[in-house]
């Protein structure tokens, strides 16, 4: 049997209680609206809607240069990019790093765009805060609690992606474990659940998104290129988001898919991504929402 000799006294975890306020922080009954200020003066809030596109991956200086450029051409405000990449397989392209930062801060201060990019692990925080005006919780992180702690006590927005696995309860409590830090500038991004169905990658939940939005103040935004995980789907789960009320999408794009290092079977080349902001922009006219972009 193996024993631990260790003094308790001179172990550093610790455990934190937090006392529960007398309404959930992400009700609507605690707050009607939350409004997320970004720079450049975009926002992303219940009367606008914001697009936020870029590839899956940041792969080099010409590839995030010229996909910030059409994204921003046809509408888009907000330019994703992932540089640490959470990827199934060990073997797989991890993503360029601080590289890859580096590079989507330039594309973002060039085309003066707002930039969102992943964060898998606590100590990457102060790394990727530097950097990043939207620091992204993936799907896979949804629930690990230690870093949705620590980017409670941050103060740049933390856009939320819903767990695979996760119920929309869940998916609330994983948003207050950041707004019972401190941390108010949370948006939850529906991504798609895992069902029994495989004709999509996974199964987006658009019933979500009037869920939330009857829920919580919080900003809704559907991200239809991981539910669906087909290009081909993109465009109409797109619309069906939007219709049922979300504050904006987030659409993964490549200038040349089939080269893409990942996700270029879900990703829109530059003229469908165009064809879906046409689309985009008649859909905010008719909602009276305003398309969020300079
Ligand atoms: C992503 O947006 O790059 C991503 C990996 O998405 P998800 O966490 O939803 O799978
Ligand atoms: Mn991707």
């Amino acid at each position: 049997m193996a024993t631990c000799n260790a003094d308790p006294a001179s172990l550093s975890c610790s455990v934190t209680n937090v006392i529960a306020p007398s309404l959930p922080l992400y009700s609507k009954t605690y707050r009607e609206t939350t409004v997320i200020h970004l720079p450049y003066n975009i926002s992303i809030s219940h009367n606008t809607l914001s697009i936020i596109a870029g590839p899956c991956s940041i792969e080099s200086e010409e590839q995030i240069m010229a996909t910030a450029e059409f994204v921003k051409q046809a509408g888009a405000s907000i330019l994703r990019g992932g540089a640490f990449k959470p990827r199934t397989s060990p073997y797989a392209f991890q993503g360029m790093g601080i590289q890859g930062l580096q590079l989507l801060r330039k594309a973002g201060d060039y085309y003066k765009m707002p930039i969102i990019t992943e964060v898998l692990d606590t100590e990457d925080i102060p790394l990727v805060g530097e950097y990043a005006d939207i620091l992204q919780v993936g799907a896979r992180n949804c629930q690990n609690f230690s870093l949705l702690r620590k980017l409670g006590k941050i103060k740049k927005p933390v856009l939320l992606k819903r767990g695979m696995m996760v119920t929309i309860k869940e998916f609330l409590m994983a948003a207050e474990y950041i707004l019972a830090e401190g941390n108010e500038n949370v948006i939850l991004c529906e991504r798609g659940i895992r069902t029994f169905e495989t004709e999509t990658r996974n199964t987006l939940d658009i019933s979500a998104v009037p869920v939330l939005k009857q829920k919580t103040h919080l900003p809704v935004i559907v991200d239809p290129s991981h539910a669906a995980g087909n290009w081909k789907l993109i465009h109409p789960l797109a619309l069906a988001a939007l219709a049922a009320g979300a504050d904006g999408l987030m659409i993964e794009c490549h200038i040349k898919p089939e080269s893409a290092l990942c996700d270029g079977e879900q990703s829109l080349r530059p003229d469908k991504f165009a064809l879906l902001m046409e689309d985009v922009k008649k859909i905010s006219t008719m909602l009276n929402k305003k398309l969020d972009c300079i």
